[in-house]
């Protein structure tokens, strides 16, 4: 559906509110970042919300990221990648260049990754994902394991460069579930800090206030901005 501008502001100022409390509650030097997951919504809508401020958008496929760069060419944003990279279209990715890829999910990909950004000449920000509610359905590495692949990842991947970490929380009701993969993640993201880890992606529409206060620095929102 395609959302005029006066409702677009309303659902972008509720959004920017609410984040602007929840991230009082943990310091006012704490900044969080806005990436509109787009990967619901129609292109003009994404073109209503740069005008309305918004610069930084997130996809969760290769195919519908080139669309959309494409379609909106003529405007300054900044795309995000967010969704299951398969190894199939790891070169179509590298050559749209995105700011980030927040899906990095395994050493595997990491390494299939490099190999394709070292033929290229071609490097690429990513954050490593961890699946810290543990659900099968879930990419992502355990966050047992997850410092350990960090460190791996930044010393043998070197078109690689690691900005932090990603996580999607629990699939479920009880918010106490859902806070502590949050938590798993913020801490894992702390132990990284001294390795240049500057990125905690925590949040989506139904829980990013929760995902803020428990250290999130980066949001992903989609249905929140564009409800009816
Ligand atoms: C779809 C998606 C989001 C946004 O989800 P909403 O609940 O619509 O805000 C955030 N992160 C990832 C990885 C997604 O795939």
């Amino acid at each position: 559906m395609i959302l005029d501008k006066e409702h677009l502001r309303a659902n972008l100022d509720e959004v920017i509110w609410n984040i602007e409390q929840a991230r009082i509650t943990v310091s006012e030097h704490h900044i969080v970042k806005l990436v509109t997951v787009a990967k619901y919504t129609e292109v003009e809508n994404i073109a209503t919300l740069y005008e309305l401020g918004q610069r930084a958008f997130g996809e969760n496929q290769v195919q519908q990221l080139r669309e959309r760069m494409a379609q909106l060419e003529e405007l300054p944003l900044e795309w995000h990648m967010i969704g299951r990279l398969q190894k199939n279209k790891i070169n179509n990715l590298i050559d749209l260049r995105p700011a980030l890829l927040q899906s990095l999910n395994s050493l595997d990909l990491a390494q299939e990754l490099q190999k394709k950004l070292a033929a290229k000449e071609a490097k690429m920000h990513c954050l490593l994902q961890i699946n810290s509610s543990g659900e099968e359905t879930k990419a992502g590495v355990s966050p047992d394991e997850a410092v350990e692949t960090y460190l791996n990842i930044k010393a043998n991947c070197p078109d690689i460069t690691l900005k932090g970490v990603m996580t999607i929380g629990a699939h479920t009701d009880d918010e106490k579930e859902i806070q502590k993969s949050f938590e798993i993640t913020h801490n894992i993201y702390e132990k990284l800090e001294k390795e240049g880890a500057s990125i905690c992606s925590m949040g989506m529409s139904g829980d990013y206030e929760l995902a803020i206060k428990c250290g999130s620095n980066l949001v992903r929102i989609g249905s929140a901005l564009f409800k009816a």
